[in-house]
């Protein structure tokens, strides 16, 4: 059978989720075409991903980066376009010859190439759970309006999107029969720790996460549980369910990536070692399968599975965030905005572990809640949240 080559532009190709994309795509060189790989800082490793890939376009977001890189790329007459800013890196996403968009840059700075590909009909791969997080209603209604084709890399909704049926997207969740989502998270590295000791946590601690290998800011976030509280935003978004439909129960193994309860009583979970090459792999080749590199699950050496409920006074982070979906309107893209602050602060050592959700909480209370009319009513939300939650830092920072 020939295959169709699919050509891919990666949005945030040097980070965690776009070196186990380009791994996926070094397996399968007969499926994939690299079309544009884009990065924000990190030059040395855009340059060996261009050698390698030899992309038609490289996108960087600043002038001093990407002189550096131009040197580098004329120094060994590599033909790479590189092009620069925010614009070029919804240009690459919505071009005409992709096919293919794996959204992996971090944050809100992904919204807008983001919303670019679904709006011109890509295969949208989303990673960047915060661009959904923030505009989950317009988001959804230019994947329906452009008929553009959109699958979660996030490990939880990967598994949950395997164990539902096909037809859940064409005739709506409601035909399916389900009872609940069941979001399992690990905990993360500080599931046992003392209440008492998580002002002193530091972000190399909070980084080390026990099961997955992430980026820094999905880390922290997997730390206090705030990446579980988006992923519940995300679900309710990606699969039209209520934040009541949505349980969050713990699992430290992280083998159960998630599941989907049914009315009739069944329990579907999709499982496999923590790799995120497995959904990435899933979806990039959807409907087909196709190696992803992952080792095969060993149950003999799992041996057990355990499962706990979370607790709000160990995990704030989780309990605002859910309700920040019940609330609804901007409240999810500025409980995001003050999360990207605060943990950035936390990353600095300006503020303390235990203050990322006081620093959250604390902007929710000080900005204004609106309803979300259009893009520019999140761009103004996630505004206005990241400057008061800048100012929370600067106060706490020089107590
Ligand atoms: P990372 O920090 O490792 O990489 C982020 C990428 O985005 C890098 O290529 C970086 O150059 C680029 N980037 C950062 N800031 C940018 C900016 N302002 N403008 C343009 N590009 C910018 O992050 P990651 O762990 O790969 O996570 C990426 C996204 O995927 C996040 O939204 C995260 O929540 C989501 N995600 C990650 C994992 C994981 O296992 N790493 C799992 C699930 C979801
Ligand atoms: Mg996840």
């Amino acid at each position: 059978m020939s295959i169709q080559r699919q050509s891919i532009c990666i949005l945030g190709a040097t980070g965690s989720i776009g070196t186990n994309t380009l791994d996926v795509i070094r397996r399968h060189p007969e499926r994939y075409h690299v079309f544009a790989l884009t990065a924000n800082q990190n030059i040395d490793l855009l340059f060996k991903q261009c050698l390698e890939f030899e992309p038609e376009y490289a996108v960087l977001t600043s002038e001093e980066h990407a002189e550096l890189l131009q040197a580098k790329f004329n120094a060994e007459n590599i033909s790479t376009k590189l092009l620069i800013g925010i614009e070029e890196l919804a240009w690459v996403a919505s071009h005409k010859d992709v096919d293919t968009v794996m959204a992996a840059i971090v944050g809100a700075a992904g919204l807008i190439p983001t919303l670019a590909a679904v709006k011109a009909s890509k295969k949208v791969l989303l990673a960047n759970k915060e661009a959904l997080v923030m505009s989950g209603a317009i988001f959804m209604q230019a994947v329906s309006e452009s008929g553009a084709t959109l699958l979660p890399i996030d490990s939880e909704h990967n598994a949950i999107f395997q164990c539902l049926p096909e037809h859940f997207v064409s005739q709506g969740i409601q035909s399916c029969g389900i009872h609940s989502i069941v979001l399992t998270g690990s905990g993360g590295p500080f599931l046992k720790k003392p209440l008492a000791e998580f002002p002193m946590i530091s972000p190399d601690e909070a980084c080390a996460h026990p099961n997955w290998s992430m980026g820094r800011k999905i880390s922290v976030d997997s730390a206090t549980m705030m990446n579980k509280g988006l992923e519940l935003i995300e679900a309710c978004w990606l699969f039209d369910v209520q934040p009541e439909q949505v349980e969050v129960i713990l699992h430290p193994q992280s083998i159960i990536h998630s599941m989907v309860r049914y009315q009739d009583g069944s329990v579907l979970a999709q499982m496999g070692n923590p790799d995120m090459r497995t959904p990435i792999a899933h979806a990039m080749a959807f409907p087909e399968r196709i190696s992803a590199g992952v080792e095969p699950l060993d149950f003999m050496q799992i041996s057990q599975l355990t499962f706990e409920q979370p607790s709000y006074e160990r995990y704030p982070c989780l309990k605002l965030a859910k309700e920040a979906m019940t609330e609804g309107g901007n409240t999810p893209a500025r409980l995001n905005a003050a999360n990207e602050v605060a943990v950035a602060a936390f990353l600095d050592e300006k503020i303390n572990f235990d203050q990322i959700a006081s620093v959250i909480q604390q902007t929710l209370t000080e900005t204004e809640y609106a309803g979300v009319v259009d893009l520019k009513s999140v761009l103004a939300a996630d505004r206005v949240a990241r400057e008061h939650a800048q100012q929370i830092v600067e106060a706490l920072s020089t107590d």
